[in-house]
Protein backbone atom coordinates (compact mmCIF):
# COMPACT_ATOMS: atom_id res chain seq x y z
CA UNK A 1 0.00 0.00 0.00
CA UNK A 2 1.74 3.35 -0.90
CA UNK A 3 2.28 5.51 2.02
CA UNK A 4 0.16 8.81 1.69
CA UNK A 5 2.82 10.68 2.88
CA UNK A 6 6.02 9.57 1.02
CA UNK A 7 4.44 7.23 -1.81
CA UNK A 8 7.32 4.50 -0.33
CA UNK A 9 5.39 0.86 -1.64
CA UNK A 10 6.43 -1.07 1.27
CA UNK A 11 4.47 -0.74 5.33
CA UNK A 12 4.34 -3.33 7.87
CA UNK A 13 0.63 -3.77 9.59
CA UNK A 14 0.57 -3.09 13.07
CA UNK A 15 -2.97 -3.46 13.85
CA UNK A 16 -5.83 -5.59 11.97
CA UNK A 17 -9.19 -5.57 13.81
CA UNK A 18 -12.68 -6.44 12.30
CA UNK A 19 -15.61 -3.59 12.23
CA UNK A 20 -19.20 -3.20 11.07
CA UNK A 21 -20.03 -7.12 12.24
CA UNK A 22 -17.24 -8.82 10.40
CA UNK A 23 -17.87 -6.92 7.07
CA UNK A 24 -14.42 -5.29 6.69
CA UNK A 25 -11.51 -5.81 8.48
CA UNK A 26 -9.31 -2.39 9.39
CA UNK A 27 -5.69 -2.04 9.28
CA UNK A 28 -3.17 0.28 10.99
CA UNK A 29 0.04 0.70 8.72
CA UNK A 30 3.47 1.87 9.22
CA UNK A 31 5.37 3.12 6.50
CA UNK A 32 8.79 1.58 6.50
CA UNK A 33 10.19 4.99 4.36
CA UNK A 34 9.37 7.58 7.14
CA UNK A 35 7.12 5.89 9.65
CA UNK A 36 3.75 7.59 8.72
CA UNK A 37 1.04 5.53 10.35
CA UNK A 38 -2.28 5.21 8.05
CA UNK A 39 -5.46 3.05 7.94
CA UNK A 40 -6.70 1.11 5.10
CA UNK A 41 -10.19 -1.10 4.91
CA UNK A 42 -10.74 -4.07 3.36
CA UNK A 43 -13.79 -5.14 2.05
CA UNK A 44 -15.04 -8.62 0.51
CA UNK A 45 -15.05 -7.17 -3.61
CA UNK A 46 -18.59 -6.67 -5.58
CA UNK A 47 -17.36 -6.83 -8.09
CA UNK A 48 -19.92 -9.69 -9.40
CA UNK A 49 -22.46 -7.05 -9.10
CA UNK A 50 -23.12 -5.15 -12.37
CA UNK A 51 -24.56 -1.58 -12.82
CA UNK A 52 -26.86 -0.72 -15.54
CA UNK A 53 -26.96 2.79 -16.48
CA UNK A 54 -29.62 4.46 -17.72
CA UNK A 55 -28.01 4.63 -21.20
CA UNK A 56 -28.12 0.54 -21.16
CA UNK A 57 -24.16 0.15 -20.09
CA UNK A 58 -23.32 -2.13 -17.95
CA UNK A 59 -20.14 -1.46 -15.61
CA UNK A 60 -18.87 -3.73 -12.60
CA UNK A 61 -20.34 -1.86 -9.31
CA UNK A 62 -17.89 0.01 -7.68
CA UNK A 63 -18.22 0.81 -3.76
CA UNK A 64 -15.05 3.16 -4.15
CA UNK A 65 -17.30 5.18 -6.81
CA UNK A 66 -20.31 5.61 -4.69
CA UNK A 67 -18.27 6.60 -1.22
CA UNK A 68 -16.36 9.08 -3.59
CA UNK A 69 -19.76 10.64 -4.58
CA UNK A 70 -21.17 10.98 -1.29
CA UNK A 71 -18.13 12.08 0.20
CA UNK A 72 -17.41 14.98 -2.90
CA UNK A 73 -20.83 15.87 -1.63
CA UNK A 74 -20.30 16.20 1.82
CA UNK A 75 -17.12 17.97 1.69
CA UNK A 76 -16.77 20.76 4.80
CA UNK A 77 -19.93 18.71 5.73
CA UNK A 78 -20.41 17.49 9.39
CA UNK A 79 -20.67 14.14 7.88
CA UNK A 80 -18.14 11.39 9.13
CA UNK A 81 -16.89 8.76 6.82
CA UNK A 82 -18.05 6.04 9.58
CA UNK A 83 -21.76 7.71 8.47
CA UNK A 84 -21.02 7.89 4.66
CA UNK A 85 -19.81 3.85 4.92
CA UNK A 86 -23.15 3.19 7.15
CA UNK A 87 -24.49 4.61 3.86
CA UNK A 88 -23.41 2.85 1.40
CA UNK A 89 -23.91 -0.67 3.53
CA UNK A 90 -27.47 -0.25 3.89
CA UNK A 91 -27.61 0.39 -0.23
CA UNK A 92 -25.23 -2.63 -0.90
CA UNK A 93 -27.70 -5.15 1.66
CA UNK A 94 -30.91 -3.83 -0.23
CA UNK A 95 -29.18 -4.34 -3.30
CA UNK A 96 -28.33 -7.76 -2.61
CA UNK A 97 -32.26 -8.35 -1.09
CA UNK A 98 -33.71 -6.91 -4.56
CA UNK A 99 -31.96 -8.34 -7.67
CA UNK A 100 -28.41 -9.91 -6.34
CA UNK A 101 -25.61 -9.31 -9.50
CA UNK A 102 -27.55 -6.48 -10.62
CA UNK A 103 -28.50 -3.00 -9.92
CA UNK A 104 -29.65 0.70 -11.67
CA UNK A 105 -27.61 3.11 -11.43
CA UNK A 106 -30.89 5.22 -11.00
CA UNK A 107 -31.58 3.17 -7.74
CA UNK A 108 -28.23 3.26 -6.39
CA UNK A 109 -28.52 7.06 -7.14
CA UNK A 110 -32.25 7.56 -5.65
CA UNK A 111 -31.03 5.51 -2.38
CA UNK A 112 -28.45 7.67 -1.92
CA UNK A 113 -30.32 10.75 -2.09
CA UNK A 114 -32.73 9.10 0.24
CA UNK A 115 -30.18 9.08 3.15
CA UNK A 116 -28.76 12.53 2.13
CA UNK A 117 -31.52 14.07 2.35
CA UNK A 118 -32.37 12.88 5.98
CA UNK A 119 -28.08 13.21 6.87
CA UNK A 120 -27.57 16.50 5.54
CA UNK A 121 -29.67 18.90 3.51
CA UNK A 122 -26.94 20.85 1.69
CA UNK A 123 -24.79 17.48 0.54
CA UNK A 124 -28.34 16.18 -0.42
CA UNK A 125 -28.91 19.41 -3.05
CA UNK A 126 -25.13 19.19 -3.88
CA UNK A 127 -25.33 15.53 -4.92
CA UNK A 128 -29.24 15.87 -6.61
CA UNK A 129 -27.93 18.57 -8.70
CA UNK A 130 -24.76 16.51 -9.82
CA UNK A 131 -26.57 13.00 -10.19
CA UNK A 132 -29.77 14.40 -11.91
CA UNK A 133 -28.43 16.82 -13.93
CA UNK A 134 -30.65 19.84 -13.52
CA UNK A 135 -31.43 20.70 -16.83
CA UNK A 136 -31.59 24.37 -15.61
CA UNK A 137 -31.51 26.99 -12.80
CA UNK A 138 -34.77 26.87 -12.60
CA UNK A 139 -34.65 23.32 -11.96
CA UNK A 140 -32.14 23.07 -9.21
CA UNK A 141 -34.38 26.50 -7.70
CA UNK A 142 -37.51 24.22 -7.65
CA UNK A 143 -35.15 21.47 -5.90
CA UNK A 144 -34.21 24.09 -3.14
CA UNK A 145 -37.40 25.71 -2.94
CA UNK A 146 -38.90 22.12 -2.03
CA UNK A 147 -36.76 21.60 0.54
CA UNK A 148 -37.09 24.85 2.11
CA UNK A 149 -41.32 24.13 2.12
CA UNK A 150 -40.52 20.49 3.63
CA UNK A 151 -38.69 22.59 6.65
CA UNK A 152 -41.56 25.07 7.16
CA UNK A 153 -39.15 27.98 6.92
CA UNK A 154 -40.66 29.76 3.63
CA UNK A 155 -44.11 29.19 5.15
CA UNK A 156 -43.04 31.15 8.10
CA UNK A 157 -41.35 33.92 6.42
CA UNK A 158 -44.15 33.91 3.94
CA UNK A 159 -46.86 34.62 6.62
CA UNK A 160 -48.15 38.10 6.33
CA UNK A 161 -47.79 40.38 9.74
CA UNK A 162 -50.87 41.73 10.68
ZN1 LIG B 1 6.11 6.99 4.13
Amino acid sequence: MRCPNCDHQEDRVIDSRSTKEGRAIRRRRECIGCGQRFTTYEYVENASVVVVKRDGRREAYSREKVVGGISRACEKRPVSLVHIEGIVDKIETEMQRRAPGEVTSMFVGEKVMEALQDLDQIAYVRFASVYRHFKDVNQFLDEIQTLVSTDGVLKRHAEPKL
